[in-house]
């Protein structure tokens, strides 16, 4: 959940094995790890901005403003929660742009409209 919205939802082997939405992915990098060469190697996504009011949020995804990996489409269209390509019927992602599989996030950028 997110601003009162559900981010992600699923299996929890899918969910924390294959984070779909960045909130998601963001939240299980921070969580401790008991194997310590599985914590050296796991990237660690650090959010910036604060988190915006839930009286008055964000147009579009409410997550937009802090997302790594937010675009144009993010800010005006709200997405669905839905399964997304390769995910289980019982996974599902509310995000345009779901975390692929290998994908580095911590180092992508926002991206702009030409
Ligand atoms: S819809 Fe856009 S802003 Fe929202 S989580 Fe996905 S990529 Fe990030």
């Amino acid at each position: 959940m997110y601003l009162g919205r559900v981010a992600e939802t699923g299996p929890g082997a899918q969910v924390y094995e294959q984070s779909r939405h960045p909130y998601t992915a963001a939240l299980l990098s921070a969580a401790p790890a008991a194997d310590p060469d599985a914590a050296s190697s796991r990237q660690r996504i650090i959010l910036t901005g604060d988190v915006p009011s839930p009286i008055n949020p964000p147009s579009g995804c409410r997550f937009h403003p802090r997302c790594p990996k937010a675009q144009d489409l993010c800010t005006t269209a709200e997405p669905s929660l839905e399964a997304k390509a390769g995910d289980s019927s019982a996974h599902l992602t509310a995000c345009h742009f779901p975390v692929q599989a290998g994908e580095i996030l911590a180092r992508a950028g926002r991206r702009e409209s030409p």
